[in-house]
């Protein structure tokens, strides 16, 4: 299933900042991996698209908001490995569909808009029993691809990656960090930024994600998580939320390195750690920034 996505390249980045700080600053290009399925939303479905087949279920159903990568990804992935797909989406329909959605549903992706109210209600049985009463058999996959599929898949991005001290990413629900502290060592670290607001929240998450995967059973490089921290004051107000700062820094980030961000996610992460590196709080010698892709979402 891995066959169609390149490995991802390391690149090394020459900044002023990083230089007189005597820190080494590379990013791990998860964004190039395919032009569609890119970035930590392949790694998270790989493993429940793999369960899917192997339990011969032909059709996907995930959750995802109107501007969501995971939708945008799963559609992708399911029209390439010949599952029907279908995207249950927070909120109403917004005619004419961004183009998130537009893209989905060149996929083939079948879309249905839930109220918010009853969005909320995604992880529990009765919603989902609903859904396939509604759609017949169908695998589910929560928002997000956050499960302990999800997880696994993630153990394998830094898999081949071992110089570094420390990885820093942007975190949603922490599922991505989750699966990274499993394949590295007691003297690496890493530096998750929430992206929303009062991110603390996480860490509770993050340990639930961990033991949950510990005691599962499923495979895992180490059963002692490498050392994490969560710094939880780059998230610009909250999920999406921009400002003109923010969109700068992208911009000249874009300009000076020739690497894209997204406003999402990864601009609000190396936004921090170039911070962070200016005012002299982060002194590793050597720093792996992992670049999650979700590029799509700055054409909404
Ligand atoms: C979903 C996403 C994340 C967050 O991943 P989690 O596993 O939920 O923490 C980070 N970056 C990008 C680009 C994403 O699309």
């Amino acid at each position: 299933m891995s066959s169609i996505l390149l490995p991802p390249p390391i690149q090394k980045i020459n900044s002023e900042i990083s230089a007189n700080a005597g820190v080494k600053l590379s990013i791990l290009r998860l964004d190039l991996m395919h032009p569609e399925i890119n970035g930590n939303k392949w790694f998270k479905l790989k493993y429940n698209l793999s369960e899917a087949k192997e339990k011969n279920f032909s059709t996907i159903l995930t959750f995802g908001g109107a501007y969501s990568n995971h939708i945008y990804a799963t559609a992708a992935a399911g029209k390439i490995f010949g599952f029907r797909t279908i995207g249950v989406i927070r909120g109403e329909e917004n005619i004419p569909l961004n183009p998130t959605l537009q893209f989905a549903v060149a996929q083939g992706m079948q879309l249905l808009y839930i109220d918010r109210r009853t969005y909320k209600q995604r992880h529990t049985d009765e919603l989902k029993n609903q859904l396939k009463l509604q759609f017949g058999e169908v695998f589910i996959i929560p928002e997000g691809g956050c499960n302990l599929n999800g997880m696994r898949g993630c153990i394998e991005i830094l898999e081949t990656v071992k110089e570094f001290n420390t990885i820093c990413l942007a975190c949603g629900t922490g599922t991505t960090l989750a699966g990274m502290t499993l394949s590295l060592n007691q003297q690496q670290k890493v530096m998750g930024f929430p992206i929303l607001k009062g991110g603390d929240f996480l860490k509770e998450d993050i340990n639930n994600l961990l033991t949950n995967y510990l005691d599962s059973g499923l495979p895992a490089p180490v059963n002692c998580p490498a050392p994490w921290e969560l710094i939880c004051n780059y998230h610009f107000g909250g999920y999406a939320k921009v400002n003109n700062e923010l969109r700068l820094f992208c911009q000249n980030f874009q300009q000076e390195y020739g690497i894209p961000l997204d406003y999402v996610y990864t601009g609000k992460m190396f936004y921090g750690v170039m911070d962070l590196i200016a005012k002299g709080f982060l002194k590793s010698d050597s720093l792996l920034l992992v670049h999650t892709g979700g590029l799509q979402g700055n054409l909404g």
